[in-house]
């Protein structure tokens, strides 16, 4: 992520994207173009170029992603749970179409086999096409690319099948709605093996409460230890919050085991940060309390 631009000239033909994040309050992207713009099965799917954080993919008028601050979105979904199991080999990714979620569990030399279920092959299809840095992670060897509904897949799958499950879905709404549900994380807690880790995306602590009380109170149900923590992005208004259940090893331990070994270089993850993040503003401590 560079220093902030010097403030662009204003010009009468100011072409921006703004998603009305909240009631009466807005995020905007000035943009030079616009990339791709299509409808799929599920969603409308637009890509723009914007002026100061890169490519900015967007599903429903949403924000997903923007190259400037992908990196404490995906990197904090995927390397806290990863790093807090000992040792995963088979990791389940449901979600995650863009492929920042898949690029980053690749990392890990110790993964053998990363499974992804997306609905939409269309927005992998765009990935591909215009942001290729984030799809890298869609040719490796170990990567297998389901595309369907990720509810059935986890339904479908067998007893203790995977070591880490992570959920990068969009919000609870339309086909992803069933993936904040009780029923879905006790089949997650049954496809997790001995010792298994789950991290799902749980939503903005600011504009979504109620989406983390819920995933919160489910996982402290569900998993013997559970936690909910946060990362700073920018694109998504502020702090995003993720929750973790796990059968056996504690976060709170931090990493176990050496970063060393991780291919290439990340822009926001740090074993310091793995345990500060664990910790949480007031407002959030009475969300999951
Ligand atoms: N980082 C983003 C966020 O926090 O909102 C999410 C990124 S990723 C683009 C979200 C993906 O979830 C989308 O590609 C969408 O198609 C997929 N999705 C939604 N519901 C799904 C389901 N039931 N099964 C599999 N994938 C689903």
């Amino acid at each position: 992520m560079g220093l902030i631009p010097a403030a662009a000239p204003k010009r009468a033909t100011d072409l921006w994207y703004t998603e009305p994040f909240d009631k009466g309050w807005r995020i905007a992207f000035r943009i030079r173009q616009t990339l791709y713009s299509g409808e799929s099965e599920y969603q409308q799917i637009d890509l723009f170029e914007s002026e100061s954080f890169g490519k900015v993919l967007v599903l429903d008028g949403m924000t997903m992603l923007t190259e400037r601050d992908e990196c404490g979105y995906h990197e904090m979904l995927v390397h806290l749970p990863m790093f807090t199991h000992a040792k995963p080999k088979r990791v389940l990714i449901i979600g995650g179409g863009d492929g920042g979620t898949l690029r980053e569990v690749l990392r890990h030399p110790c993964v053998e086999e990363a499974v992804q279920v997306e609905i939409d092959s269309e927005v992998m299809e765009v990935s591909r096409r215009f942001l290729p840095e984030l799809a890298s992670g869609f040719s490796d060897p170990r990567a297998t690319v389901v595309v369907g509904d990720g509810i059935s897949y986890v339904g479908n799958a067998p007893d203790g099948s995977f070591d880490v499950i992570l959920v990068d879905s969009t919000d609870p709404i339309g086909p992803a709605e069933g993936l904040f549900k009780k029923e879905f994380y006790s089949q997650c807690r049954r496809v997790l093996r001995e010792k298994g880790v789950i991290a799902v995306q749980s939503g903005s602590p600011l504009f979504q409460p109620e989406v983390l009380r819920q995933v919160a109170a489910i996982f402290k149900e569900l998993f013997p230890i559970s936690c909910s923590y946060l990362s700073s992005v920018p694109a998504y208004g502020g702090p995003w919050s993720f929750t973790l259940g796990s059968l056996g090893p504690d976060p709170a331990h931090g990493p176990s085991r050496p970063l060393e070994g991780l291919k290439g270089t990340l822009r926001y993850y740090t074993p310091s940060l793995h345990k500060a993040a664990l910790a949480l503003p007031r407002y959030v401590e009475e969300m999951v309390e």
